[in-house]
């Protein structure tokens, strides 16, 4: 199990993680989901002993990472953002490299299993410089299960593919997912949403969701979404309806001209809208624009990360 606890990290003055406190139980696959700037990668750093805490601490199978920090390393698999390679190299003698870093003794064998798993048969021997972005990304994976760690940590992994690739990435993922521990990072919703049982959501250096994929989607799709225009009314009439109408949850009303715009928000399970619609009519507003919308996780992540990143 890895415990993160009131993780602090500061550049200068800058305060990029803000007391995180996290647990990550072994085999799950957890999306750590924010936008750029929201300080996902210096928890990585950290988590990784590439850098020092400012303050809090982190502990990975109950051992301080501040005490242990070549044995954890062991333990951990990590592919950085933007996958620095050593492109003048053949894929070879990159894990060659990596391998004799690593002290990993059956160099060979490991090899011949980590090709396989990578999907590097017809490349083993050509210059980085010469693959494409996926299967760049590929040996940027392979140095990271190398020495078959634990826990894997993959930062960004799919950023800057094209969609195929995306797709033989995601499915790689996938795949070492079913063995390892995995945490990997992402500011697309439907990436992590794709491939982890669980997502923290991250924003300016604090966790600001954290659940079960399957139960933010599900608490999500409860909730439907009426957004109107009307002439006639007022923003006051608008905000009553939360006394006429049962259900609803939220309303949120805009004046624009001569019109208003206004969005209902409502539990799925009780259609407001023949409610609303004889309200309408009964007050005699005139309606110029209706339509329903599901909230999807998307819009939940832009909710709660909307005032912005760091950067
Ligand atoms: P993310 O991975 O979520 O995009 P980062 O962890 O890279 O976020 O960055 C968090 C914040 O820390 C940002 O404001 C970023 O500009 C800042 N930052 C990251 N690395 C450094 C650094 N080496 N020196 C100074 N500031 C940094």
């Amino acid at each position: 199990m890895i415990e993160i606890k009131k993780l602090v990290k500061d550049y200068g003055e800058l305060r990029a993680v803000n007391g995180i406190e996290l647990k990550i139980n072994d085999g799950e696959i957890l999306g750590f989901l924010g936008p750029n700037g929201a300080g996902k990668s210096t928890t990585f750093k950290v988590l990784t002993g590439y850098l020092q805490p400012t303050a809090g601490n982190i502990f990975v199978g109950n051992k301080n990472i501040k005490d242990h920090s070549l044995e954890i390393r062991k333990m951990i698999g990590y592919l950085p953002e933007n996958n620095p390679l050593y492109v003048e190299m053949t894929v070879y003698d990159y894990l060659r490299f990596v391998a004799d870093i690593r002290e990993i003794k059956d160099f060979k064998k490991r090899l011949k299993e980590v090709i396989s798993q990578c999907g590097l048969h017809g490349v083993v021997h050509k210059p980085i410089n010469t693959l494409s972005k996926g299967y760049r990304q590929r040996v940027g994976i392979a140095q990271a299960i190398l020495h078959d760690p634990e826990i894997l940590i993959l930062d960004e992994p799919t950023s800057g593919l094209d969609p195929n690739q995306i797709a033989e990435i995601r499915e790689l993922i996938i795949q070492l997912g079913k063995e390892k521990t995995l945490i990997i990072s992402s500011h697309i919703m439907q990436e992590v949403q794709a491939v982890c049982d669980r997502i923290v959501i991250i924003n300016r250096g604090e966790i600001v969701a954290d659940g079960k994929t399957a139960e933010l989607t599900e608490n999500i799709d409860n909730i439907d979404k009426i957004s109107i225009e009307l002439k006639n009314a007022e923003a006051e009439d608008i905000f009553g309806l939360k006394e006429t109408i049962q259900g609803i949850t939220k309303i949120s009303c805009e004046a624009k001209d001569d019109k208003l715009q206004a969005e209902i928000e409502y539990l799925a399970e009780n259609d407001i809208r023949e409610d609303l619609y004889l309200q309408i009519k009964k007050e005699k507003w005139i309606l110029l624009e209706m339509h329903r919308k599901h909230a999807s996780l998307e819009e939940i992540f832009r909710n709660l990360t909307s005032n912005g990143g760091n950067k």
